[in-house]
């Protein structure tokens, strides 16, 4: 059992297969500062890696991504760690509710502060800045934005675009876990020189999480359907239902 999960495109390390109701996702499971973390890597379906979060356990997810910086005072290497979000992603299952209506789940906050809050930990680098607040804008593609997105989504109030944290963050919230994502910028939006993840920059990561974040959690998001819940629209594990 993990009380934290990591979701991130591919973590280094054997993964193993896991199966959901969404088909698979990955998981490599892992203790580090004597913790037990379950590193995920999303399947086809964004409601897989979420679903897997929650069967293995886990109370709160960390969403690791990389993404392009709309801000002009962004620059690779840097985290962002955004407070909120634009979603531009179309087409995909955005909720667990599919023609039940209950997938009401309120996003102000859009992320859970107490997570944010201990990714926020990690220490800085004059190579690699920590911002703990922007707004990520979700990409519809994992393909890199043309110059016209990039002018678009920056007059959108955007700071970073991204792919892959949406709909997994809502879908997530939706299974009443804490959710905020990191978000490391490997290019200008709009340009054409490009980076990958660092595997060393993500154990950084992970070391300052595990180590400031809190045993209990604090916050509301382990009630973010309590409504429904109390009005009986809900069982207490509903989402089992969904099992494989
Ligand atoms: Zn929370």
């Amino acid at each position: 059992m993990s009380d934290l999960a990591i979701l991130m495109p591919c973590p280094s390390g054997a993964s193993a297969p896991y199966a959901t109701p969404f088909g698979d996702a990955h998981v490599q499971e892992r203790v580090l500062g004597g913790r037990a973390l379950a590193l995920i890597e999303p399947g086809d379906d964004p409601r897989a890696g979420p679903w897997a979060a929650r069967a293995l356990g886990a109370t709160r997810l960390a969403i690791v991504c990389t993404g392009a910086a709309l801000n002009r005072l962004l620059r690779p290497l840097d985290w962002l760690l955004p407070d909120d979000y634009v979603d531009q992603t179309r087409g995909g299952p955005t909720t667990y509710f599919t023609e039940r209506g209950l997938g009401y789940v309120q996003q102000s906050p859009a992320f859970c502060p107490e997570l944010r809050a201990a990714l926020a930990a990690m220490p800085e680098r004059p190579d690699a800045r920590v911002f703990d607040r922007g707004t990520l804008v979700a990409a519809p593609a994992p393909r890199p934005e043309t110059p016209a997105e990039a002018r678009w989504w920056r007059g959108l109030g955007g700071d970073v675009a991204a792919w892959g944290a949406q709909p997994a963050a809502a879908l997530a919230r939706e299974l009443e876990l804490c959710v905020a994502v990191a978000c490391y910028v490997v290019r200008a939006a709009g340009a054409a020189d490009d980076a990958w993840l660092e595997a060393p920059e993500v154990e950084r990561l992970l070391a300052a999480l595990v180590a400031a974040l809190p045993a209990a959690r604090g916050c509301a998001c382990g009630e973010a359907l309590a409504a429904a819940r109390a009005r009986g629209a809900l069982e207490m594990d509903w989402w089992k239902v969904l099992s494989v």
